[in-house]
């Protein structure tokens, strides 16, 4: 099997990098998979059955499209109830307790113990309901060398006041976390790369959950209303010396945060800071011109310090397939897993060949995908520390060891919020890594490690 994935290298451009990735990648796989524990089995449990269940995963869809509209959790536990009746549990105390959550079983020993299951999963992914409950395992993560970026969790923004409230919930972490971090250890790697330093603070903020308004048929109202909201939170994070990245959020929403941002980086009182970031994700067939346009806006700005791009695959990939049907559009996605897998490797070189006109920060629990990006960083001349490999807390816990471990600067997103939130953000992160093409799920179905890392 090696052989021939060897002997299939030779000749294609990059070859010479292949046995430093597969050796990269069984290094991180069997470190991550050693401090893999019983703590997970339920959410591999759950994997594998959604992974079986188009019905269920129908359903699961169904309640993501609805979130955002709920006006309360009793509303969404409620929508939860209805659309997972009839489905069939296979007994999974994580679909008991998310039906139980919506329905008077709640009440009965066997919904209390399933709901209670739920919430100890939904509790793994995020890390505290608010941020004073948040910040010790964020020092946590820190003493142990390990980074992270705060997600305040909150459905889409669906009023003005929501988006407020929203943005004065960030402006006020932006406070708190720089408050908390100021008595941590010194930590060199994740203080500082060859082009400068790095906050200790960073916090990942979504446009939608700042304004309702976003509409790609009318976007200057949603432009202007996000606007003056991520002008304050940049004036913040400069003021108290934070990162800030912005999320990447469905097509309807990306020309607007790219212009906004980039935008909004021109203006001379940011030359000198706050560190910012963007997302660019390579699902998307046009991933690699929308690269030219952060480069080549990055190269003509007037700031003194580094745009961090943080590239991801993408989370949206079943909305855009199924909008682009809708509408009769040529999807914006790529069809083929493997081919999101290139176009994400050859961003990868891209942005490292860009280094230090923008930091590259590299977002994936696919261990081909990670291995590749710091190998070919390291031929490529770049320090560790120059690099940054980015996982999501609750999916990447074993990775994100593996990776510190190794020496590599992790950072992990670290969703803050309550628990519905924290059910709705699982439900998300289940369909996203069930699907039949996700590393995670062919890894859990026992899928060889050195097919995994075969090149794409
Ligand atoms: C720290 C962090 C931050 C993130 N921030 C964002 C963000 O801001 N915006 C965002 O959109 N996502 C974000 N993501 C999620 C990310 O986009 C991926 O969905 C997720 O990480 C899974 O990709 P993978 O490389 O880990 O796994 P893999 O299993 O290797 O890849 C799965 C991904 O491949 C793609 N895919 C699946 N099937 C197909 C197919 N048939 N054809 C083509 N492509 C397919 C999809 O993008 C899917 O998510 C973030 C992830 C991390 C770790």
């Amino acid at each position: 099997m090696l052989d021939t994935f060897v002997k299939g290298d030779v000749g294609l451009p990059g070859a010479e990098l292949e046995p430093e990735v597969r050796d990269l990648g069984r290094k991180l796989g069997r470190s991550a998979s050693s401090s893999r524990g019983a703590k997970h089995a339920a959410y591999d449990r759950a994997m594998t059955l959604v992974a079986g269940n188009e019905e269920l995963r129908a359903a699961l869809f169904r309640l993501v499209d609805v979130a955002p509209a709920c006006a309360n959790p009793a509303e969404l536990a409620e929508h939860l109830a209805a659309y997972l009746d009839g489905v069939e549990a296979g007994g999974l105390p994580l679909i008991l307790g998310l039906r139980a959550a919506g329905s008077p079983r709640l009440h009965t020993a066997t919904g209390r113990g399933a709901a209670a299951a739920v919430r100890q999963m939904a509790g793994r992914f995020i890390v505290g309901e608010t941020i004073p409950e948040a910040v010790p395992t964020l020092r946590e993560f820190w003493t142990q060398e390990v980074a992270t970026t705060v997600d305040l969790l909150g459905e889409a923004t669906v009023t003005r006041a929501e988006g407020q409230a929203y943005a004065d919930r960030c402006d006020r972490a932006l406070v708190d976390l720089a408050e908390a971090a100021r008595s941590w250890p010194a930590r060199p790697l994740l203080e500082a790369d060859s082009a400068g330093p790095l906050p200790r603070v960073n916090l990942s903020v979504k446009v939608t959950a700042l304004t309702p308004l976003v509409r790609p048929e009318a976007p200057e109202r949603g432009r202007e209303d996000a606007r003056h909201h991520l002008l304050r939170l940049l004036r913040r994070a400069d003021e108290v010396g934070a990162h800030l990245h912005v999320d990447m959020e469905s097509m309807d929403s990306r020309e607007l945060i790219l212009d906004l941002v980039l935008d909004l980086l021109d203006r001379p009182e940011f030359a000198d800071g706050p560190s910012v970031g963007l997302v660019l994700q390579a699902y998307l067939r046009d991933s690699e011109e929308i690269l030219d346009r952060i480069l080549e806006r990055a190269a003509g700005s007037g700031r003194r310090l580094p745009l961090s791009v943080r590239v991801v695959k993408g989370a949206y990939w079943d909305h855009e397939k199924i909008e682009a049907a809708q509408n009769g559009w040529t999807p914006p996605v790529w069809t083929e897993k493997v081919e999101t897998d290139r176009c994400f490797e050859r961003i990868c070189r891209r942005l490292v060949d860009a280094f230090p006109l923008v930091r590259p920060a590299f977002a994936s629990h696919n261990l081909r995908s990670v291995a590749f990006a710091a190998t070919y960083a390291r031929q490529a001349g770049l320090a560790t520390g120059d690099i940054e490999i980015q996982v999501l807390r609750g999916l990447g816990d074993e990775l994100q060891e593996a990776i510190a471990g190794a020496g590599f600067r992790c950072r992990t997103y670290c969703p803050v919020g309550d628990m519905v939130s924290g059910m709705a953000y699982l439900v998300r992160r289940l369909l996203e890594n069930t699907s039949n093409a996700s590393f995670l799920a062919s890894q859990a179905a026992g899928s060889d490690l050195d097919e995994l890392l075969r090149r794409p």
